[in-house]
């Protein structure tokens, strides 16, 4: 029996919410950004993912997504129970709190086949290998921010 599976995540839609960097308002809802939107920046050139108000004290926010720098999570990570940094976000007047994992997830075994447009939502995902003859699972997924300068 095959015992593990290597799964690999990317994903170009992320799921938060936020903290207003100025007065300490949480967002009610959850916010969404994604790669293939963007939007102006509102001060000077140039385009980001995100612009948002607080809805408490009116000042403005952007999340950049900044690609080429995240990486997927391998088997090698899950065994050593440590994360890989998915994506970085350059965030401007607001905090990233809670990730919520939505959008679609890929999933790779370790025989190579990919699984596509998982839903991690409800904290697990089993599917089966038919070539590589063994299960592909991904369960409770967690996620944390970091900072990095
Ligand atoms: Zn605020």
């Amino acid at each position: 029996m095959c015992t593990t599976t290597l799964y690999q995540y990317s994903s170009t839609e992320i799921s938060f919410q936020l903290k207003c960097g100025h007065c300490g308002e949480i967002t009610q809802k959850e916010t969404y950004v994604s790669l293939v939107e963007t939007v102006p920046l509102p001060i000077g050139k140039g385009h980001t993912h995100l612009v948002q108000k607080c809805k408490f004290c009116g000042r403005d926010g952007t999340i950049t997504m900044i690609t080429g720098r995240g990486r997927p999570l391998t088997h090698a990570d899950s065994e050593a129970a440590k994360s890989a940094p998915l994506m970085l976000f350059e965030c401007r007047g607001f905090e990233p709190l809670d990730y919520v994992f939505r959008g679609e997830w890929e999933a790779k075994s370790l025989e190579g086949t990919k699984f596509e447009g998982i839903d991690l939502s409800g904290d697990e995902f089993a599917e089966y290998d038919e070539k590589g003859e063994c299960p592909v699972m991904v369960s409770k997924p967690s996620a944390t921010f970091n900072v990095v300068r």
